[in-house]
């Protein structure tokens, strides 16, 4: 897979290159390229914001700068191109399967008050929010896409079964885990982790997968 990320602050994307992420891009099993949207400002000062029409608070970044680095990034349309905003469509583990499934992803990142939507009708498919908060940059929600997805890529996580039984993957929340020592602080593992009873073990996960879902995400068990 390729990623190609727009943004006003490249650096910020150094926190890819530690852990799981990190090894997979120095084995070469995805490509990251950082874009600096300001190097594609034709202003003299490289200016990439102004001051919103119709008045408000903030700034929003201009659309040439944008769409000129998109169109020598992704000349062709090529990629499936994605504006990180909290107005998008909400990520989700569906959603990120989907992403996995392209070959090659652009992810812009917008900063101050957003971007002119010119430039999203234009060259956007698809807007997409991590969550209903905001935060003062695209970056940390581009790289919560980037992870995600890149867990799905073949070879990428040590053991591929990781994204099959976890979180989100049957639909409900994961069950408790617990490793060595057997005893700590006085707490004890449960019994049946240790019973080597296999039946016993699923069913114990089983239902605390769906207790812990029924506590924290109800919701998740009214879509089922
Ligand atoms: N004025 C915008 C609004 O009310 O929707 C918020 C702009 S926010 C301060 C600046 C940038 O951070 C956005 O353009 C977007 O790229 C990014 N951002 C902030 N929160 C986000 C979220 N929950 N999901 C995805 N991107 C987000």
């Amino acid at each position: 897979m390729k990623i190609d990320v727009l943004t006003l602050f490249p650096e910020m994307f150094v926190a890819l290159d530690s852990s799981l992420i990190g090894k997979a891009k120095e084995k070469g099993l995805f490509e990251l390229n950082c874009h600096n949207i300001r190097d594609y400002s034709q202003d003299k000062h490289k200016k990439c914001d102004d001051t919103p029409f119709g008045g408000g608070a903030g700034m929003v970044m201009t659309p040439q700068p944008i769409h000129d680095c998109i169109k020598a990034v992704d000349e062709n349309h090529s990629s499936f191109r994605i504006y990180m905003s909290p107005r998008g469509k909400r990520l989700d583990q569906n959603i990120v399967k989907k992403l996995s499934e392209y070959d090659r992803l652009m992810i812009l990142c917008g900063h101050y008050e957003g971007v002119d939507q010119r430039v999203l009708d234009m060259d956007i498919d698809m807007e997409l929010s991590i969550g209903d908060y905001v935060l003062s940059g695209g970056e940390i929600p581009a790289m919560a896409v980037i992870d995600s997805v890149l867990r799905y890529i073949p070879d990428v996580l040590g053991n591929s079964e990781s994204t099959v039984d976890e979180s989100f993957s049957n639909g409900l929340l994961e069950y408790p885990q617990y490793t060595r020592p057997q005893t700590f602080c006085g707490l004890s593992v449960p019994d049946v982790l240790i019973s080597g009873n296999h039946k016993n073990i699923s069913k114990w996960r089983q239902e605390k997968s769906i207790e812990i879902t029924k506590a924290n995400r109800p919701d998740l068990l009214e879509d089922k």
